[in-house]
């Protein structure tokens, strides 16, 4: 069954804001734009941009992989994840699943929306396994999407192995959303060739983290064609920045893929290193094995251990208010000088100075 038939009904028929298509005019009197580009800035931006770069789909099609009809770019997955929300969920009627803990943003975007989240739980005392029966038995017929994220945040585990099985059984019923945002640090195969099966997978890639592009914001849904061409329609007119653009261009030079991948390599043995000396600190009582690049880590005390961190000027994230995660510090992999900084803040014999401390 098309999954076109689980969009909101009230959205079909929507005719998207009208654009200009023929950008080839030599003289572009139509879009209200300055004719005059700023001095220094690179050439165009005083033009709107086109909604979606022809060179810019080729090339992200081609790093992922999928035929460009899958393709819909947009300013992050954040905005994936937010027109997925919008495009299938009703208001005050729908739901989505996500499992627990994961990444924040589809919570608020469900919320957002005024769609209800249901979660299932996954716990740490068998290190965050996904069970895919439990979390279809929380489906129902307004359950529109089903989120998996995995590699997950923040536990850096992979769930991969349910997602077939459970493609399968929401087939028609639910859109299964894989978020593989920290997928290139895991060493498996992406789940978007499962679309040619199961016409109900969505995969949500994004450049900002293995791309080192975070600041550009540029992601992307790989979807059905039908899906993929209806976010589009919904979508702002002109989701992608030029400068975004011409950043995401240059990061998908050959050269530049090269460097990214043998960074990727070095996080990845990173990642290793930093596990192991920190499973050797005392302070620290469990550690997750991590399919991304961060890693999940409970310690003895948690807030002495962020304060001991805060104290030689890093920030980890504190993640100790999500379900069963008390005392649990998220770290991210960064350059080799810098995790030695915080391996060596956490060891420490030193006492951090308190903070709160009045001079004599
Ligand atoms: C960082 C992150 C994203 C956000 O990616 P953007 O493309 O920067 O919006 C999406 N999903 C997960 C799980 C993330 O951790």
């Amino acid at each position: 069954m098309n999954m076109k038939n689980r969009l909101r009904p009230d959205l079909a028929g929507l005719v998207p804001y009208d654009l200009d298509t023929d950008l080839d005019g030599r003289i572009r009197l139509n879009a209200n734009e300055s004719p005059w580009a700023i001095d220094g800035v690179s050439a165009g931006t005083n033009r709107y941009p086109v909604p979606q770069p022809p060179l810019l789909r080729a090339r992200m099609a081609a790093l992922y992989d999928v035929p460009e009809s899958r393709l819909w770019i947009g300013r992050g997955s954040d905005e994936v994840i937010d027109l997925l929300l919008r495009a299938f969920c009703e208001a005050r009627r729908d739901n989505i699943l996500i499992h627990a803990p994961t990444f924040g943003m589809y919570r608020i975007g469900a919320r957002l929306q005024g769609a209800e989240c249901r979660a299932a739980g996954t716990h740490p005392s068998d290190a965050f396994a996904l069970d895919p029966e439990r979390l279809l038995s929380l489906v129902d017929d307004h359950t529109k999407l089903v989120i998996v994220c995995s590699p997950n945040n923040p536990t850096g585990t992979l769930h991969h192995a349910a997602i077939a099985w459970l493609a399968e059984r929401l087939e028609g019923r639910a859109m299964l959303v894989v978020d593989e945002a920290y997928i290139e640090f895991a060493e498996i195969a992406s789940a978007a060739p499962l679309i040619d099966r199961y016409s109900n997978v969505a995969v949500l890639r994004t450049m900002s983290k293995a791309h080192a592009l975070a600041g550009a914001r540029i992601g992307a849904l790989i979807a059905h064609d039908d899906i993929a061409s209806f976010i589009g329609r919904i979508a702002t007119p002109y989701p992608l920045p030029t400068p975004s653009v011409d950043l995401a261009l240059a990061a998908l030079q050959p050269d530049a893929l090269g460097r990214e991948g043998q960074r990727i390599a070095q996080t990845i043995s990173e990642r290793a290193r930093v596990a192991r000396a920190l499973s050797d600190l005392a302070s620290v009582r469990e550690l997750w094995p991590s399919s991304a690049n961060f890693l999940l880590t409970r310690f003895t005390d948690g807030k002495r251990a962020l304060q001991r961190a805060s104290a030689a000027g890093i920030v980890v994230r504190d993640v100790s208010s999500q379900p069963d995660l008390d005392n649990c510090l998220r770290i991210t992999i960064g350059a080799p000088n810098e995790n030695d900084a915080l391996l060596n803040a956490l060891s420490s014999r030193v006492e951090a100075p308190a903070l709160m401390e009045q001079p004599a």
